[in-house]
């Protein structure tokens, strides 16, 4: 295409910040120059030099079954050939909330927008406006898209910065929030004891993947229901990654907790820019033009973005991949463990859940579950490795801090060949 990978960046970085669209892009939590993707198939991304590399970042998580699935784009052109925005009524995004209404029992009513931003945003004014209460709890290495209230200790692109909040941000905006500490029951308690009645909801990333992989435990989930009903709070599940990709339910279904609200994203829309916020019926209808609490999107309910999220919901409801791939993907994580131990100077563990997964570079003890357990040499080993595996044509996320994504199209000899590089690549670290 014309130009090199650094030709392109060097173009990017004088007419936009820092030459990309999203700061992780960029590549500088792993450092060198970011690849410029001109296309993709299956698992494969092609880069503006025509090298290939096997996708291990599948656009942050939503190609569950990899890119250009031959289902979905013959949806998405047969939608497109009828035209590409109504601003109307119209019957797509019907179909994609009866799916999901008939499918997720705590999603009685849903309403459709244009980013898992857009999506939490929304939620939490509801959930402001349901309690006429101001205050927002949210966890320490919880990312919720850039609003501005949660830009605190969120993780994600944050992770990587000097500072763990963001410029910007008004003391105001900042003073209603309370940030908590992950699998701490104690640390909820206190907060809820001395705000309980200025809370109108507590928001969380039930299986928090934006700050490395970090599975929290049932019970803690449990209590996080148990302290908001008694305080009269709202719980808000960010199922924005998980929902609709480590199962059909996310992680509401998967530990049989009811939130009263909860915010999808990256998978609802097959790819296409689509958030969505729903829950209890008598919550989302404060939403306008029923109730008081606005909200609207000129291009939202997208028909094109609809059938692809709808093609991609049926695809998950009839194949079922979630068991096969959490399969793979632990497979994939005791492979990667098995060759570290042989070669690494020093322990790699693989966290997983579902079709995510997150290597650790450095000495862990058990599980780590929140921010302050990851090792402080982990940044720069796994730049190391990422930059060692991107040579091999492997795609992993360009961050220590974020998840990989196994898809559909991740073959075992795909996954075989990615094992074989990781030990290559271990073995010329040597
Ligand atoms: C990606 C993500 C968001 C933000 O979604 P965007 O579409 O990038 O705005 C919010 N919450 C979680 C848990 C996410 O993973």
């Amino acid at each position: 295409m014309q130009f090199s990978n650094e030709e392109w960046f060097t173009k990017a970085k004088a007419v936009t910040p820092g030459g990309v669209d999203s700061p992780v892009r960029a590549f500088k939590g792993v450092g060198g120059t970011p690849r410029f993707m001109q296309s993709a198939s299956g698992a494969t991304l092609t880069d503006v030099e025509g090298k290939k590399y096997i996708d291990y970042c599948m656009s942050w998580g939503p190609l569950m079954f990899g890119h250009r699935d031959a289902e979905i784009e013959a949806a998405i052109i047969d939608a497109l050939a009828k035209g590409w925005t109504y601003g109307t009524a119209s019957p797509y995004s019907v179909l994609l909330a009866e799916l999901i209404v008939k499918e997720i029992p705590c999603v009685e009513k849903i309403r459709f927008v244009n980013s898992g931003t857009e999506a939490v945003m929304s939620a939490l004014r509801v959930a402001r406006g349901a309690t006429k209460r101001t205050k927002i709890v949210k966890f320490d290495g919880c990312y919720h898209g850039h609003v501005d209230s949660l830009l605190i200790r969120a993780g994600s692109g944050l992770a990587e910065m000097a500072s763990p909040d963001s410029a910007g941000v008004t003391p105001a905006q900042a003073g209603d929030t309370i940030v908590a500490p992950l699998d701490d029951e104690q640390a909820l308690e206190t907060i809820f004891k001395t705000h309980g009645n200025e809370i109108a909801a507590l928001i969380i990333e039930p299986l928090p993947a934006n700050n490395g992989l970090l599975p929290q435990r049932p019970e803690f989930l449990k209590f996080l229901r148990e302290v908001t009903t008694r305080y009269g709070a709202l719980l808000i599940f960010d199922e924005v990654m998980s929902g609709f990709r480590i199962g059909f339910g996310g992680m509401a279904e998967e530990t049989g907790i009811t939130p009263d609200l909860i915010t999808y994203g990256k998978i609802i829309g097959g790819g296409f820019p689509v958030g969505a916020y729903g829950g209890r019926k008598e919550l989302m209808d404060l939403v306008a033009p029923q109730g008081p609490v606005y909200q609207a999107g000129t291009l939202s309910g997208n028909p094109v973005a609809m059938t692809a999220g709808i093609t991609m919901l049926k695809k998950l409801l009839n194949e079922k991949p979630f068991a096969n791939l959490q399969k793979a993907t632990e497979s994939l994580g005791k492979t990667v463990e098995k060759i570290a131990a042989k070669y690494a100077p020093y322990p790699i563990t693989v966290q997983s859940h579902g079709s995510k997964f997150w290597m650790i570079c450095g000495e862990t003890k058990g599980t780590v579950r929140h921010i302050n357990q990851i090792p402080p040499e982990h940044k720069e080993r796994f730049a190391g490795i990422f930059h060692g595996l991107l040579k091999r044509g492997f795609y992993l996320a360009p961050s220590g801090f974020e998840v990989g994504f196994m898809a559909t199209v991740h073959t075992s000899e795909i996954n075989a060949a990615f094992a074989t590089a990781f030990e290559d690549v271990l073995k010329e670290q040597q």
